[in-house]
């Protein structure tokens, strides 16, 4: 299932594809902020928001 992980401090998308990423594998690939809003991300639900994406 096609996946979305987002920046929960500015909803920027950090992610989206079908591939299934682990979220830590993003959010190290990002160094560990997110690239628009600065926030430091880590591997909680208040940090990132992972989202099914729905084939249209
Ligand atoms: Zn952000």
């Amino acid at each position: 299932m096609p996946q979305t992980i987002l920046c929960k401090g500015c909803g920027h998308v950090l992610y989206r594809g079908v591939e299934l990423r682990p979220p830590i594998e993003i959010i190290q690939r990002n160094g560990g902020v997110c690239p628009k809003c600065g926030k430091k991300l880590q591997f909680r639900i208040e940090d990132i928001e992972i989202l099914p994406v729905k084939e249209e």
